[in-house]
Parts: structure tokens; sequence; C-alpha cells
């Protein structure tokens, strides 16, 4: 007799370039098409290969799986997620996908430093421009008294010596708002240069993407197993752990493009610092195990 075996690959993708990502649905099997699902509240897993080219030691590894079980338990304190050899491996696998992951997160760290750098810079050239044209009113204003105070003395009023010394320190001031004229124009050009820089690194963004960072099969000859391809960084790690243990908790993809059950990654998601599981995630563990 055929073994029957019950393959059930569920998958995590990132989109990997987030400002034109949106959240794709994809569609998802019709509930009667899945597989038996059982309840799932007890979990094994033990920490398998790392590919040295993730530069991720085990314990540091370790410490982010841990916690993504904890948050887990945290939330659910029926289930008991522990580290024991007897449980399923869980491998990080090197390849371009994660290449590709970190050339994403450098591209996107470099446009948000310059897209920051520009406005910081803006905003303080348009306070001096602003405060350039006050005093160069004001300026205005005392050489248009002195013309009228001088069209009123006659031509040899000794007053005129003390309005021309008037004049004179007036002329000075005029000379170093000019100056500061031509540092503002200076520095405008410097935003400029750079603001054609972001508009060329704009153009040169990643190809929006999806790629599968992580993966959870259960069942099959070798048994089931966890494989994590690409992270950006810890909390994004800590995020795939999160959704591929729901995965292993029997929890399906969720429609929520907020909750950490969505077929798809948001740059919103990608970008917490923190992640955390959905009031969705819990409530779709929860149906599952009634
Ligand atoms: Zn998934």
């Amino acid at each position: 007799m055929k073994k029957l075996l019950v393959l059930l690959l569920l998958i995590l993708v990132y989109v990997y370039v987030s400002q034109q990502s949106k959240h794709e649905t994809t569609a998802l099997l019709p509930a009667d098409l899945l597989p038996m699902r059982s309840c799932v509240k007890q979990l094994h897993w033990y920490l398998d290969d790392i590919d040295p080219q993730f530069s991720l030691s085990k314990d540091e590894a370790r410490q982010v799986i841990q916690a993504a079980a904890a948050h887990w338990m945290e939330l659910v304190p029926e289930l008991h997620i522990e580290e024991a050899l007897d449980g399923f491996p869980i491998r990080f696998v090197y390849d371009e996908r994660q290449q590709k992951q970190l050339m994403a997160a450098r591209w996107e760290r470099n446009a948000e430093q310059m897209s920051d750098w520009l406005s910081r810079r803006s905003e303080s050239l348009n306070e001096d421009i602003e405060d350039y044209n006050e005093q160069q009113a004001e300026l205005a204003q005392q050489r248009q008294a002195l013309e009228q105070q001088a069209a009123q003395l006659a031509p040899n009023d000794p007053k005129r010596n003390n309005l021309a010394e008037q004049a004179q320190s007036l002329n000075e001031q005029v000379a170093e708002l000019n100056e500061r004229y031509e540092q503002l124009l200076g520095r405008q050009q410097d935003i400029a240069k750079v603001g054609e820089d972001y508009q060329d690194l704009l153009e040169e963004a990643p190809a929006a993407g999806v790629m599968e960072v992580g993966q959870y099969q259960q069942g099959g000859v070798g048994g089931s197993k966890m494989t994590i391809f690409a992270y950006r960084d810890q909390p994004s790690l800590y995020l795939t752990l999160l959704h591929e243990f729901g995965h292993a908790l029997n929890v399906p993809h969720l429609d929520n493009p907020d909750a950490v059950m969505a077929p798809q990654m948001s740059h919103q998601q990608l970008t917490q610092s923190q992640p955390e599981l959905t009031a969705d995630d819990i409530a779709a563990w929860r149906e599952q195990c009634e």
C-alpha cells in the first residue's frame, strides 16, 4: 500500500522593495482543498545548520528563535514551543535572495538618509532665506530714511557729515548681506546637486519583486522542517520566524495585510523594530484549534 504523504508547503514571502509595493493578495486555497489540520499545542524545534555567509552565530539565531517562540506563548498560554532535539530542524540556507535582501535594505537606507538630509538642509536654508529677506527689507528702509533726511538738508549743512557716516555703516551692512546672499546661493546649489543624486538613486531602485524568505514544510519524507532563506535584519528575521511558527501551528495565511500571517510582508511590517502578532493571528490559531 502506498504511503500517503501529506506535504504541505507554506511559505512566507517578502516584498523586498517597499515604496512601490502593495499588498498583492495571493489566492488562497478554498478551505475544503486544504489538508485536514490538527490542533497543535506543542512544538519542538532545534537549530540545524546556518550557512556561514549569513554571519549569524548559533547563539544569535537561537535567541531570535526563542524570542519568536516566547511571543507566541505569551499571547497563547496553552502553547509550548520548546527547543528539543526530537523537534523539527530550523536551517538557514543562503542564496541570492539574501544578497537581494541586503542590497534592497542598503538602497533603502541610502535613500532614507538622502531624503532626511535634503529636508533638513532645505528647511534650514528656507529659514535663513527668510531671515535674509527681513534684513534686506530693514536695510532698504534705513537707506530710504537717510535719503529723505539728506534731501531736506541744505548742501552745506554740517549734519550731512553725520548722515554720511550713517550711510557708510549702512553700506558695510549691505556688503555683509550680499556675502550672505552668495553663501545662501552656494547652499542652494549644494542641495540641488544632492537632490539630483537622490533622483538618480530613486531611478536605480531595485526592481519590485517578491521573494520567498522562509518556509515551513510539514511532514514529507524527511519530516517537518523550517528553512530561512533571507532576512534584512533581526526584527525581520523575528517576523519571519513568528510567521513560520504560525504555519507549524497550522495557522493558514490571513487576508489582513497587517497580520503576521499575511501571505506577504508589507514594507511597514518589515521596518518595524518589534513586530507583534495581531489579534487576527491569535484568533486564526484558536479557530483551527477549537
Ligand atoms: Zn506563509
